[in-house]
């Protein structure tokens, strides 16, 4: 018998073990003592006392070779790792090299601050620099306070701070982990995932999807669990048990043990039970990603995001090596469906060369399809690096553009695809849309619902912010009834309707989907073999009444709970 908590603090109860409820993110199950991240930092005052003039450059020296050791280990794991994560870690590396915060830094030390209060002292210079810009620079202020920690604890002989590398396989858990410390786990020893904060489309959750880890954020309570405590993570339900009942756990272990064995096997194409085809495509960013996507069966491609492979780009990288790059993902799935976004720069992917710097309110602002409105050209040279791309590799992907807002944007995109001979859609991302989809599937041959940005957009809650993460849940019933209002659109005009946010990536929640006339969902490639594989267990008529339940629940938890009940029932 168990006890559950959403939100108090940890008791343990007679009557049996507490589990703890979150939002769940990546299924499986985890059984081990619990780990936390080690302490914070002490950061030193300002009170400390002036270095003296000709022991400045040697203090500067001091700066740079701690630095250097920081920015080495952070290069050395990205190295060992693949994909989102390499990508954080060598970001967060980058930073701890970059010549910005060396010169904000050696100033400082000129004017007779030790090295540890001139890396605090800079550090904030740029966290404030980044708050004031908004929203969109959010993710980079824990990266800068990141990197902070990290120098400051080996100028003043701390110790790495960040998750401790246990000798047995532990859980972790914490309130929030910095994207260098998700990226940098090592699966063979952290075996879960847990967080007080967080949403399903934070660093965290991306990073341990790509891992494979199971995971669960936003879990009251999490607080009080003692490291050393011994915990039953189970990511699929969203719970976390403290002291669990041994014999209870380990037959859960097992069982889950066996589900992930039995995906392995997975080759798609996917079908429910009774034989609907589902296209179960993965999101890519590059040619290595699509490669790495086709190695676990997916399909095709469902959302290539093309913004991604230019984050750190000052300028407009030229039409041919934009085609070099779309080249090597058509490519990997030649013959294949592979569905390519637009850039979608802006909000949370700004890039240098195609958004505002200041917007007063970025994910409102002049982003995705918008930018086009600053530059057509770039719109139309991607364009043009698209259709060359197709010609080489004798393809013909299907291009659509992000944040679509009314039927004139949809019309002028589809115009300008079909000039060059490719299959033009729109993502539905905004209400607007979802509102119009019948209208917007005049000029399209396709729509592909972005269930993130729809779900901030209808519940109005910032994606990234860990505190509005409930209402970003991609199960709310508002979002839901926008997705089925789409694919219902899709059906009368017969035209294909697939889901490309996270939602995708969600096994029982796909099963929800195709209920609502979803004909393609598009995931993470690590999530395509669990999405395939429990599609193939319920039939088409059990995804439909799954879908009525979920639309008729009053919030996410309680639309959880309906379906797994209709699943279970079936079974
Ligand atoms: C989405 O918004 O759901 C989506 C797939 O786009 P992105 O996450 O890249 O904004
Ligand atoms: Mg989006």
């Amino acid at each position: 018998m168990s006890t559950t908590s959403t939100g108090t603090a940890y008791l343990p109860q007679a009557s049996g073990p507490t589990v703890l409820t979150g939002t769940p993110v990546v299924p499986g199950v985890a059984l081990g003592p619990v780990i936390r991240p080690s302490g914070a930092v002490r950061l030193p005052g300002d009170g400390e006392p002036d270095v003296e003039e000709g022991a400045r450059p040697a203090e500067k020296q001091r700066f740079v070779a701690a630095a250097e050791v920081v920015a080495g280990r952070l290069a050395q794991r990205a190295a060992a790792a693949t994909g989102v994560s390499a990508e954080v870690l060598s970001t967060t590396a980058g930073l701890a090299r970059d010549r910005g915060l060396l010169s904000a830094v050696e100033q400082r030390i000129d004017s007779g601050s030790p090295a540890a209060v001139a890396t605090v002292q800079a550090a904030q210079q740029f966290m404030d620099m980044f708050t004031a810009l908004g929203g969109l620079m959010a993710e980079r202020v824990t990266d800068v306070r990141d990197v902070r920690d990290r120098i400051v604890a080996e100028l003043t002989g701390q110790g790495e701070p960040g998750v401790p590398s246990p000798d047995v396989p532990s859980v972790l858990l914490a309130d929030d982990l910095a994207p260098a410390d998700t990226a940098g786990l090592d699966p063979a020893r952290v075996i879960g995932l847990a967080t007080r904060l967080g949403g399903t489309t934070s660093h965290t959750a991306i990073i341990a999807r790509q891992l494979g880890l199971p995971c669960v954020v936003a879990v009251g309570g999490l607080d009080d669990v003692p490291a050393g405590a011994t915990v039953l993570l189970d990511g699929e339900q969203g719970t976390v048990t403290v002291d669990p009942e041994e014999f209870e756990a380990l037959a859960r272990v097992d069982a889950a043990r066996a589900a992930a064995e039995a995906l392995s096997g997975y080759e798609g194409p996917a079908t429910t039970k009774d034989g609907h085809a589902v296209q179960v495509l993965a999101n890519v960013q590059d040619g290595a990603g699509a490669q790495a996507a086709a190695a676990v069966h997916a399909e095709g491609v469902g959302l290539l995001r093309t913004e991604l492979a230019f984050l750190g780009h000052a300028e407009e990288p030229s039409v041919e090596e934009q085609a070099k790059g779309y080249a090597a993902v058509f490519e990997a799935f030649a013959g294949r469906k592979v569905v390519l976004r637009t850039l979608d720069a802006g909000s949370d992917k700004p890039l240098a060369f195609a958004t505002l710097p200041d917007e007063a309110n970025p994910a409102l602002g002049v982003r995705g399809l918008r930018i086009a409105r600053l530059d057509p050209g770039l719109l139309e040279r991607q364009l043009d690096a698209v259709a060359e791309a197709a010609r080489t590799t004798s393809s013909t992907p299907w291009v659509m553009a992000p944040m679509v807002a009314t039927v004139a944007e949809a019309a002028d995109f589809a115009t300008q695809v079909r000039a060059r001979g490719l299959v033009p859609g729109v993502m539905i991302e905004v209400p607007s849309a979802a509102l119009l989809a019948d209208r917007l599937l005049e000029h399209v041959d396709f729509l592909s619902i972005g269930t993130n940005d729809l779900s901030q957009y209808t519940l109005a809650a910032d994606r990234l912010s860990a505190d509005l993460a409930d209402l970003t849940d991609p199960w709310q019933p508002a979002l839901l009834l926008l997705v089925s209002m789409t694919a219902e659109a899709g059906r009368r005009r017969g035209k294909p309707v697939g889901v490309c946010g996270e939602a995708a990536a969600d096994p029982l929640l796909a099963c929800v989907l195709v209920g609502l006339g979803i004909s393609s969902l598009s995931c993470a490639a690590s999530a395509v073999p669990g999405v395939g594989s429990k599609l193939g267990t319920v039939e088409l008529a059990t995804c439909q009444e799954a879908a009525r339940a979920a639309l008729a629940a009053d919030g996410p938890a309680e639309a959880r709970a309906a379906v797994r009940a209709v699943l279970a029932a079936a079974e």
